[in-house]
């Protein structure tokens, strides 16, 4: 690949960022495979920024299509309606960087019928196609789609991003869950579902949940931006980020697995991890 810095080389500015020194391996994004799953406020905006970072490849999946309802978001244009997210998505992040290997699945992930189909194609989206993506970022609205990737997740021993946006559109958080080693989505459970209360009923009809281009795009902004510092390993990745509109107040903390959590591979990865933990320390203490 031509490497010089110009107008026309579109990763002139990958090469910049990288002679600038601030991320010496910023180059090696192009080796990694991500998979956005839920292509809305969140999951269209961090899909561009992955793009325009030079990612290796991209698997996007959604089960909706652009409505004209969406374009109080970033991202989907008014000429798109009618097309599923994932055409659209991927027609507008070809064009921006061709280099990007880019596939998509048009499918509703919490679909029993779906799930191996969902599981195969993590486990084999690697770049090459011969291992699984290297990060999941999840970008849906809903419990029973966090759940399933959750589920999946911990099935395939895949680190993954939860983010979301509040329903009031001034508050939102990103998450990052590595199974065994922090709590996954089952460990500790929303307040809503802590206290059984059914997620559909929250939506009242004809009444659209708060949205802000705004909040949705911060929150994009700080799952793509801990996303290149998990696959680059530079600085340091935040467990949990929130963050509150009404006070500019960012807030971050740790949270530990539940050793009763009601996940088996979660329980699974908790003693492998404790146990590679334990390898590690006795092999320090011998060097
Ligand atoms: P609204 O709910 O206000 O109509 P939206 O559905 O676009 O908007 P966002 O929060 O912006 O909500 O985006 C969430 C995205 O996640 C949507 O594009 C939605 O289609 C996708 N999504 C949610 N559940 C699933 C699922 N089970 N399978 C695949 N994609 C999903
Ligand atoms: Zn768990």
């Amino acid at each position: 690949m031509n490497e010089e810095i110009s107008a026309d080389n579109p990763y002139s500015r990958l090469v910049a960022l990288k002679k600038l020194g601030v991320v010496k391996n910023f180059d090696e994004i192009r080796k990694y495979s991500v998979a956005v799953v839920g292509l809305g406020g969140i999951g269209s905006v961090a899909a561009e920024m992955l793009v325009r970072c030079g990612i290796g490849k991209l698997i996007l999946f959604d089960c909706d299509t652009v409505e004209l309802a969406n374009m109080n978001r970033l991202f989907y244009k008014p000429e798109q309606r009618g097309k599923t997210k994932v055409q659209a998505a991927k027609e507008t992040l070809e064009a921006i960087n061709p280099d990007v290997l880019i596939q998509g699945r048009h499918m509703d992930i919490t679909v029993v019928s779906n799930y191996d189909n969902f599981v195969q194609v993590l486990q084999s989206g690697s770049l090459d196609g011969h291992s699984a993506v290297d990060l999941v970022c999840s970008c849906v609205d809903n419990y029973n789609a966090r759940i399933t990737i959750n589920m999946v997740c911990n099935e395939l021993r895949l680190t993954w991003f939860e983010s979301g946006v509040s329903e009031d559109a001034l508050s939102g958080h990103v998450q990052l869950i590595v199974p065994g080693v922090f709590a996954c989505y089952s460990c500790v459970p929303p307040l809503l579902v802590a206290s059984g209360i059914d997620e559909s009923t929250l939506k009242r009809d004809g009444v659209c949940a708060a949205s802000l281009p705004t909040t949705m795009g911060l929150i994009a902004g700080l799952l793509v931006q801990n996303t290149l510092k998990y696959l680059l390993q530079f600085g340091q990745v935040s467990n949990y980020i929130g963050y509150s509109a009404w006070t500019d107040y960012f807030s971050t903390m740790t949270v530990k697995p539940n050793d009763s959590c009601p996940d088996a591979n979660c329980l699974h990865w908790q003693k492998v991890v404790q146990m590679e933990q334990q390898n590690k320390k006795e092999q320090t203490s011998q060097d």
